[in-house]
């Protein structure tokens, strides 16, 4: 508490702004949160475009501190990386996320999950043996995992990305490239990935109903992935008109808040119940 003061002390005399104090706190205050198991995991349904059947969810990380509220992923990831605290973050996340697997399996449920990775993650040389040590524990078979790397975190070293990607699915786990679209991999790259399933961009998918351009750039995409044997995921769909163009263009799979927003383990299981029934 007297840290943080200082901190405020500095800072304030040193004229900077309310933003600057706000990534310094969460920088300080991302440690013990990750000790102290103060961080949840959210679950969001990805479903089969044709069928509406669910298949998998995607875990997703959330934060709310005493001090800073509600803090977004977009917001202490990029700074998570920035300080190196994002490999314990990931370690926990992988922990978190398998321990629910394992229990929905116990239960009969056969679902599928995916956890997202940062670039930095992609970098961290024990990552491999880490993520099938973890499935490994709970006697869970890669082949239900799916690691999610954004298009720009393959970019930030390709090589790298490539070969790490490469072991990740000779043991059996399954890569989808995230927010597909939004980067700079050129087709030529796009082939060399060693990938399994193609997120296209929420950007795309939200107003393919009413904009022509963003339908044909979606149609465009789908056929290019299925040519390279890529699985599609439509994200951020919010609307059921989006959802019927999205079955026409022969997209595989869909996930948004039409179906369910991110879900505490305990919501989500409720959510299925009633989905199912
Ligand atoms: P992402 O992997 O692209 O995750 C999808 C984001 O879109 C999530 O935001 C989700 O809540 C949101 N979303 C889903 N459906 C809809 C929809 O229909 N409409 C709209 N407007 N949004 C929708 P969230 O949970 O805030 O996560 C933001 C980003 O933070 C994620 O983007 C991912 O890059 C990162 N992130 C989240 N959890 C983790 C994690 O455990 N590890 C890492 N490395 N990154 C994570
Ligand atoms: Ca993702
Ligand atoms: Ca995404
Ligand atoms: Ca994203």
């Amino acid at each position: 508490q007297a840290k943080r003061a200082s901190v405020f002390a500095v800072a304030y005399s040193q004229g900077m702004d309310e933003q600057y104090l706000r990534r310094l706190q969460i920088v300080q205050s991302l440690p013990s949160a990750v000790r102290e198991q103060r961080l949840q995991l959210h679950f969001q349904p990805k479903l089969s475009c044709q069928t509406g059947q669910v298949l998998g969810v995607e875990a997703l990380l959330r934060w709310r501190d005493e001090q800073l509220g509600v803090v977004r992923p977009d917001e202490f990831i990029p700074l998570a990386e920035q300080t190196g605290e994002i490999q314990r973050l990931t370690r926990w996340v992988c922990g978190a996320a398998l321990d629910q697997l394992q229990l929905w399996h116990e239960q009969g449920l056969q679902l599928s999950l995916a956890i997202n990775l940062s670039a930095l993650d992609l970098q961290w040389s024990e990552l491999v043996a880490f993520v099938t040590d973890s499935a490994k524990q709970r006697g869970l078979s890669p082949a239900w995992i799916t690691l999610e790397v954004t298009e720009s975190a393959v970019m930030v070293d390709p090589e790298q990305a490539i070969s790490r990607l490469q072991e990740l699915r000779e043991v059996g786990f399954k890569i989808a490239i995230d927010d597909y679209g939004t980067g700079y991999a050129s087709l030529a790259q796009l082939k060399r990935l060693p990938a399994d399933e193609l997120k296209l961009d929420r950007s795309f998918i939200q107003h393919i109903a009413s904009i022509p351009e963003d339908e044909t750039i979606v149609r465009s995409t789908i056929l290019l992935a299925h040519e390279l044997k890529l699985t599609t995921v439509a994200e951020g769909i919010e609307e059921d008109s989006a959802w019927q163009v999205l079955k026409q263009l022969g997209c595989d799979t869909v996930q948004g808040y039409y179906f369910s927003r991110p879900l505490a383990a305990a919501q989500f299981e409720e959510w299925l119940d009633n989905y199912q029934r």
